[in-house]
């Protein structure tokens, strides 16, 4: 029954993911032409079903989590995304995953990618988590804000850069997009992906993280559109500074830096998988919402997410994943 539930859905996303028809376009508006792949809709479509009751909650290791691995799968061979040729069927398999020394059986990263044309070497890559907290007696954490949200963003981006891969607008340097297992019990998956990297962490220039993208926040209840940004200047002022020209020209939203700042007493900077790429040297942008009364509570629930916002966070994403793509220079490393 579930299966056949997951299918139905399944086959609506299928539906509703065809491709813009090619037409001859400005150099200028290739981006943006891209960008307006990221549509409110799809994100809705995969955030209802990842965050729905019968995914119980994506507890890493359980049942409901393995759905979300078929559908995730399912849509990127759908995409045809390239699988890393280590792991064909996208699926980085974790055997046992442990949490406070007791095994919660085994999971998987999930990978798939866009090759470069130009520079095939150099990896961006783009993650969210996709595990939660699973149920606690038959209460279920839908998750949607966390982080169902970024996983639909990084869901949606992927399909605007192989749609525009399609048309002959491949990006020039590589791009992974990693949803990570195990995040809610200590950052599992990233930890596992650093210690067996598909693409070598040398080549690896930048890590941009997605965990909680679809709220508002107490400070900016009824007010401007925003998003804390978090560790972007901390290894590379080269990316905080594209991605400080990319919001300028594309986004507009508010940048708010006040969880980068080094004596946050919430130490965001190292509590979501951004965190084990920084330790590596590696460049990382930490997008998040800021928290609310509903995290990692049972109403953290889908009819909460504002999808125009969330759509407008993933496109900020996306220009400047596509401008680190793309741009003759690769970025460098020069903070203080
Ligand atoms: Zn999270």
């Amino acid at each position: 029954m579930m299966k056949k539930i997951i299918l139905g859905l399944f086959i609506s996303v299928l539906i509703s993911c065809g491709t813009g028809k090619t037409s001859k376009i400005n150099q200028d508006d290739i981006k943006a032409k891209y960008a307006e792949e990221i549509k409110p809709d799809d994100l809705k479509e995969h955030l209802y079903l990842l965050s729905s009751d019968i995914l119980e909650g994506r507890k890493t290791g359980g049942k409901g989590e393995r759905m979300a691995v078929n559908y995730l799968t399912a849509y990127y061979e759908h995409l045809k995304l390239s699988a890393p040729s280590s792991y064909l069927d996208y699926k980085q398999p974790i055997p046992e995953v442990y949490f406070n020394g007791k095994s919660e059986g085994d999971s998987q990263n999930i990978l798939a990618y866009i090759e470069g044309s130009e520079f095939p070497d150099q990896v961006i890559v783009i993650s969210a988590h996709y595990d939660h907290l699973g149920m606690k007696k038959d209460e279920v954490y839908n998750g949607a804000d966390d982080n169902a949200s970024g996983t639909s963003a990084v869901m949606e981006i992927a399909e605007s850069f192989q749609i525009a891969k399609n048309q002959g607008y491949g990006p020039k340097r590589s791009i992974l997009f990693l949803h990570f297992t195990g995040e809610e019990i200590g950052l599992y998956g990233s930890k596992y992906y650093m210690q067996h990297p598909v693409f070598s962490l040398d080549s690896t220039i930048v890590d941009l993280n997605i965990d909680m993208v679809g709220r508002t926040d107490e400070k900016y209840k009824g007010k401007k559109e925003y998003i804390y940004l978090i560790g972007s200047d901390k290894l590379s002022r080269d990316l905080h500074k594209v991605s400080e020209q990319t919001n300028e020209a594309y986004t507009h939203l508010k940048l708010d830096y006040t969880y980068n700042e080094k004596n946050d007493p919430y130490q965001y900077f190292s509590r979501s998988d951004h965190y084990n790429f920084a330790k590596e040297n590696i460049p990382v942008i930490f997008y998040f919402n800021g928290t609310h009364k509903d995290y990692h509570r049972t109403t953290d629930t889908a009819d909460k997410i504002d999808f125009d916002l969330l759509t407008l966070r993933s496109k900020l994403v996306f220009y400047t994943a596509w401008e680190i793509a793309n741009r003759e220079s690769k970025l460098i490393l020069d903070a203080r």
